[in-house]
């Protein structure tokens, strides 16, 4: 397979771990808030950046975007987005060009006919220029509609024609691996080219890149288009990419919700890290293995911290990761009473069992398959963190210097 350029020490493909990616919904020319919100995208953990590149002022603007996150420390590669009008946007404004770590070309709405193959081929020679990869993103909702209208006719020919949605998908393929060869034939690097070919139906999906997967080798990027808000978005995504990583299909993901009015842009960036943790492909931040709670829970107190623990380790790590490495892959069980609460937290490498209703009011405590002390009283929570954060101190705080040692409890994930 080919690897597709590093920028900024991100590589994507050939055997790479998988890449989590995001994408900005501010206004591209509004600097400040652009540069804000890439930042807090890649504070969450999104190892590149997309933001749409649509219009003169979006494009004069990502230059300074660019400078700004570089002074706030933020390294993460910025790739942009180009729909219509991208053969002018990335030679009108070379600086743009430069900014840029990556381009994302969707052949689909270049142009039409010969002005097709002119702005496409425009768009590849500035990126052979600046030695910059690109993505070939086809999506569902803007297919080239002459390819399409080809591959019909030539289906309508066929002693026994190919349903309509098939012919859709085949569309979507033959334009992403087209458009990839055309890239190659115009100077671009094979390692250079990733592609995406994005629909918004689970079973579209795995259809479509399986049969991606099996036609060429260029890396890929996974996600659900118009995935949807809330838990709907989170299973359409986790269903399609779970599918099709398993079966080694997949070098970068995005999961694309739609936010809620006010909601946090970063949670894809959370969720798409969620999906290859549990996946046991990468680790990203400890990970709280708590109970449902049932009739035997006492009282919402085991909710709560479970959420606020999880909450509190996802904010350490940006300290941890530079100081505490493997900290990445701990687990942590959060348990509602004695029925599951000691063994789950005998298998986490810290775990605290509270009490259900009607047991004593004491909570023990776990470490690496021990029971060490018992908890009671109102400040349980503050103490169980403060045993968490010493308990990381004391495990991987030598890490970097001793030898590599089998992990002990359920610390088996891989690192990232
Ligand atoms: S561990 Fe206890 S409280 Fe939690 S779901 Fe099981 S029985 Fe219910």
């Amino acid at each position: 397979m080919h690897v597709a350029w590093g920028a900024r020490n991100v590589r994507v493909g050939g055997g790479a771990p998988v890449v989590v990616q995001s994408m900005t919904n501010t206004d591209t020319a509004d600097v400040a808030a652009t540069a804000a919100q890439a930042s807090a995208l890649a504070r969450a953990g999104s190892e590149l950046v997309r933001i749409t590149v649509n219009t003169p002022a979006a494009a004069a603007a990502v230059a300074a975007i660019r400078e700004r996150l570089d002074r706030m420390g933020v390294d993460v590669p910025l790739v942009g987005d180009f729909h219509y009008n991208g053969h002018k946007l990335l030679t009108q404004y070379p600086d743009c060009a430069q900014a840029l770590s990556k381009y994302r070309i969707n052949p689909g709405n270049v142009g039409t006919g010969r002005t097709r193959d002119d702005n496409f081929a425009q768009m590849i020679e500035v990126a052979c220029r600046h030695g910059k990869p690109v993505r070939i993103g086809v999506n569902w909702g803007s297919l080239d509609q002459s390819l399409l209208a080809r591959l019909m006719d030539e289906n309508a020919a066929r002693a026994q024609p190919w349903e309509a949605r098939q012919v859709m998908r085949e569309a979507l393929v033959a334009s992403a691996i087209d458009s990839a060869r055309r890239a190659e034939q115009l100077g671009l690097p094979g390692d250079a080219i990733c592609l995406s070919a994005k629909v918004s139906s689970v079973q579209d999906l795995i259809s479509v890149y399986r049969d991606l997967a099996a036609r060429c080798d260029w890396p890929l990027h996974l996600g659900l288009t118009e995935a949807g808000m809330g838990s709907k978005g989170i299973v359409a995504s986790t269903a399609a990419m779970a599918v099709l990583l398993q079966q080694g299909v997949g070098d970068t993901i995005r999961v694309s919700l739609t936010p809620e009015p006010g909601g946090d842009r970063t949670r894809e960036v959370v969720v798409a890290q969620e999906i290859l943790q549990t996946m046991g492909l990468r680790a990203f931040a400890p990970m709280v293995v708590a109970c449902p709670g049932c009739g035997r829970t006492s009282s919402t107190f085991f909710q709560e911290l479970a959420a606020s623990i999880q909450g509190w380790l996802r904010e350490q790590m940006p300290a941890w990761k530079e100081h505490f490495p493997g900290v990445e892959s701990m687990q942590v069980a959060v348990m509602g009473c004695v029925v599951n609460g000691p063994g789950e937290s005998r298998h986490a490498d810290i775990g605290i069992s509270l009490p259900g209703a009607d047991e004593a009011p004491v909570a023990p405590v776990f470490v690496d398959g021990q029971r060490t002390v018992t908890l009671k009283g109102e400040r349980i929570a503050e103490e169980f963190q403060a045993i968490v954060d010493d308990y990381v101190r004391r495990r991987y705080g030598g890490a970097a210097q001793r030898q590599p040692e089998e992990p002990t409890g359920a610390a088996r994930g891989r690192a990232g």
